[in-house]
């Protein structure tokens, strides 16, 4: 089959009208790069096809229809790069782009004190052998006070104080309950830590929030005496704090006998007194004493054979005294500018 010279011009011509069309519409560089790539592109190009027709021809058409070929393909590269050109001067973003203007912020995910302080606390206890335990938020009234040794009448049961759930439930207003659950399920020897949310219906100032983190330590074994509770608190306190003086006073809760407070040095004022200590150096950073033996008793375990003591501490309140921030409820603030001071 030949193929005459006429019929071959008058193909290449509508594939150039055709193109042009197309190219006047390709309104993205993107779209016009398409339109490049289908034409007059050096693999996919529609353009090669008659450029393979030539040795179809007599030879004496073939040099007439060699020079139509260059002037359509000239052609059309022309028209591309003039709408190229045409494109990009009036792109928004080519427009706008101030290479002296300054990089954008990154922005960076970073730990809340909290957290920080909290896995610091465990990493520590960790490393002198206790385990971390866990219970419910949502708890028996039995576990958050009756196997604590609380009286029925003690005021932490008001209503002002604990939020209550139906049919007897409550949520847990202090991570105590872990103690029972985990007495109730291991034979002593037993060494836990036990880190959880718990909830008062305090109102919310300077030093109370009606959720917050709590962490609690107990250690169960025979003859388990206060001297070993004193010594593993000082040593946690000098690893949590850097060497730092520590003191004990004398206080009360149901569910120990004796119990105790302890106090750092204020790690604000170093000691001198500020608005954090109440102007008397001291710190109270948590709770302790020897576990009372009604509540061994009410776990199951036999409290002639075994004793031990427990401990319970505020990591927002850690937190305060490690990173020296002033008021605790910044630390419920969500404010970005705080808790980027703590990425790391
Ligand atoms: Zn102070």
């Amino acid at each position: 089959m030949s193929t005459t010279l006429a019929d071959l011009v008058a193909q290449l011509d509508a594939f150039r009208d055709a193109t042009l069309a197309q190219l006047a519409v390709a309104d993205s560089l993107d779209a016009l790069e398409a339109v490049r790539a289908s034409s007059v592109g050096r693999t996919r190009g529609a353009l090669n096809d008659y450029k393979a027709q030539l040795p179809k021809l007599a030879g004496a058409d073939k040099p007439t229809f060699g020079a139509r070929f260059n002037a359509v393909k000239v052609e059309l590269e022309a028209a591309i790069d003039a709408r190229h050109a045409a494109l990009s001067a009036s792109a928004p973003a080519a427009a706008a782009l101030d290479l002296s203007m300054p990089a954008r912020r990154q922005w960076r995910g970073a730990k809340h004190p909290v957290t920080i302080v909290l896995e610091e606390i465990e990493g520590i206890f960790r490393d002198l052998g206790f385990t971390i335990a866990t219970g419910p938020e949502a708890e028996h009234e039995w576990y958050n006070f009756g196997a604590l040794n609380f009286p029925p009448d003690h005021p932490a049961m008001d209503m002002h104080d604990t939020l209550y759930l139906e049919r007897g439930g409550l949520l847990r207003t202090h991570t105590s309950p872990v103690q029972i659950r985990t007495l109730q399920s291991y034979p002593p020897p037993i060494r836990i830590i036990a880190p959880g949310n718990v909830f008062r219906r305090d109102f919310f100032d300077a030093s109370h929030a009606p959720m917050f983190a709590q962490i609690e330590g107990m250690a169960v074994d025979e003859g388990i005496s206060f001297v070993d509770l004193k010594a593993t608190l000082a040593n946690f306190a000098n690893r949590f704090f850097g060497e730092t003086k520590t003191r004990f006073r004398p206080s009360f809760f149901p569910f120990t006998e004796p119990s105790a407070e302890m106090d750092v040095a204020c790690r604000i004022c170093n000691g001198a007194g500020c608005a954090t200590c109440k102007q008397t150096g001291w710190v109270e950073i948590l709770g302790c004493g020897m576990m009372h033996p009604a509540v061994l008793e009410s776990a199951g375990v036999d409290s002639q054979k075994y004793s031990g003591w427990a401990f319970g501490m505020g990591p927002a309140r850690m937190a305060l005294q490690r990173f020296g921030i002033p008021d605790i409820r910044i630390q419920y603030d969500s404010d970005i500018a705080f808790l980027e001071q703590f990425a790391q």
